[in-house]
Order: structure tokens, then sequence, then C-alpha cells
């Protein structure tokens, strides 16, 4: 569903990707790892558009995005969550999850409701459909935002960092969502430095350093024997 050859992408004369080459198959979960500054957050950010690239090519179910002149049509099919979860603060829970689906997707209010309903139940917030953001915990509000972002019924998602900026009791909230997301059978592509939902929900990790993805392996080869020096001193030090 994803496919990415050659990419390269610099900010100004530095390269912050070098020569990515991926191939994501629909319904796999990849999970990123790597140093601070490596290129991760880059990498995913540059399979919505969110950063344009100079070199190589990425295709996103079938849409190439370097000639892309109207990016809605990959947008709609990329969710993306971030550490700070960038909620509306001007809008309850229930108006920021019916937002984009009636902006963009043309549901009715009715039908953007409901839908955004079945969302904060699954996620498990429903009770705090009527609250400001402002009044939920960071795990709580995470919640929202991969419920939002399910709102418009991506076919990809995207996760940077999601349980970064949390509290450490209420990772756990945040990383149970992900994982009854990933047994639906979603395609994600997660940055995050827990090991533990890597080895127990990845098919397949990377780490990335300097701009490259140096490894790609399946969990139990990735943590059991890592191929680089490099990356088992990386392991090391999160692990
Ligand atoms: P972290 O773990 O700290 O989030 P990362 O692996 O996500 O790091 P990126 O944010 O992708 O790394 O950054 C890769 C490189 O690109 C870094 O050297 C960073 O300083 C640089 N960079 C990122 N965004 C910009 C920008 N908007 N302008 C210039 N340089 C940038
Ligand atoms: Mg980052």
């Amino acid at each position: 569903i994803i496919q990415i050859s050659g990419l390269n992408k610099w900010f100004g004369s530095h390269q912050v990707l070098r020569d990515i080459n991926l191939n994501i198959p629909a319904g796999q979960k990849v999970v990123v790892i790597g140093p601070s500054g490596s290129g991760k957050s880059t990498l995913i950010r540059c399979i919505n558009r969110l950063e344009p690239f100079q070199g190589g090519e990425v295709v996103v179910d079938g849409h190439a995005l370097s000639g892309l002149r109207r990016l809605e049509a990959v947008r709609r099919e990329v969710g993306m969550v971030f550490q700070s979860f960038n909620l509306f603060p001007h809008m309850n829970v229930l108006r920021n999850v019916m937002l984009a689906p009636m902006k963009l997707r043309g549901l009715s209010e009715a039908e953007a409701r409901t839908r955004a309903m079945t969302l904060l139940e699954r996620v498990g917030i429903a009770e705090q459909a009527a609250k400001s953001p402002a009044q939920l915990s960071g795990g709580q509000q995470q919640r929202v935002a991969i419920a939002r972002a399910l709102a418009m019924e991506p076919r990809i998602m995207l996760f940077d960092e999601p349980t970064s900026a949390l509290d450490p009791e209420m990772v756990g909230e945040v990383l149970d969502v992900m994982r009854g997301l990933a047994g639906s059978g979603m395609t994600m592509i997660v940055v995050t430095h827990e090991m533990g939902f890597a080895r127990e929900v990845a098919d397949r990790v990377l780490f990335m350093d300097r701009g490259e993805v140096l490894e790609d392996a399946p969990p139990a080869d990735f943590f059991s024997r890592p191929r680089l020096e490099r990356t088992r001193t990386f392991l090391q030090r999160v692990a």
C-alpha cells in the first residue's frame, strides 16, 4: 500500500533522508526506532506530504506524491497522531472528532455525530464527549486524537511518538487502543520507544540512523540478533 523508492530529503544543505527504499503491504505494522535527529519524523511526514521531498518517489495507495497537486486524496487515506495531541482547544471532544468528516467528506451533522460517538466508545472515552480537551488527562486526549484521525476512515495510520508526552501511568491505555487498531487490520507505521509494543505488535522493526534505514527485520530477529553494532549499542541504551 506504500512504496518508497530512492527517497532523499534535504533541509537546506543538510541531508536528512538518504536513499530510503521501503515497501509496506496493506495491513502491515511497522515500528520505527532510532536516535534523536535520525529522520524518523521526517520519514513518516513524507508519507502524507506534510514534508515535501527532493528525490525519489513515495506512492501511497496508487498515488505518486511527488507530482501530486491535490493532496486531499492522500491526506484522507492517511491519518496521523502526534506526540502533542493537537486537539482543537476551543471545541469539545465530540466536535473535535466530527469536524473533519463534515468539512472534508461531506457528512451531515447527524452522520458525523454517530460516527464520532462510535469511535469515542471504541477508544473508551464516550462519557467525556461534552468536555473540552483541557479537562481531559493526556492519555484521554491522545485517545481522542486517535478517534479524530480514524473518523476520516483512513487506510493507513501514522503515529509519531504517541506516548512520549504522557505520564507513565497513561501510556498503557493509549497502547491498548493502538493494539486494538492493529488487531483490526489497519496498516500502521509507529515511531516509538516502547520496545514492548514493538515486540508484540510489529511485523517489522526499522532502525534509522543519520537519515538511513540501517536495519529492517521482524522483531524476533531485530531484538535477538541485530545485524549492526550500531543497532546493538542503541538497543542497550533504550531497552
Ligand atoms: P526525534 O527522535 O528527536 O524526534 P527524529 O528521528 O524524528 O528525531 P527528525 O525530526 O526527522 O528526527 O529530524 C531529522 C533531521 O532533520 C534533524 O537533524 C533535524 O534537526 C532536521 N530537521 C527536522 N525538521 C526540520 C526543519 N523543519 N528544518 C530544518 N531542519 C529540520
Ligand atoms: Mg521525531
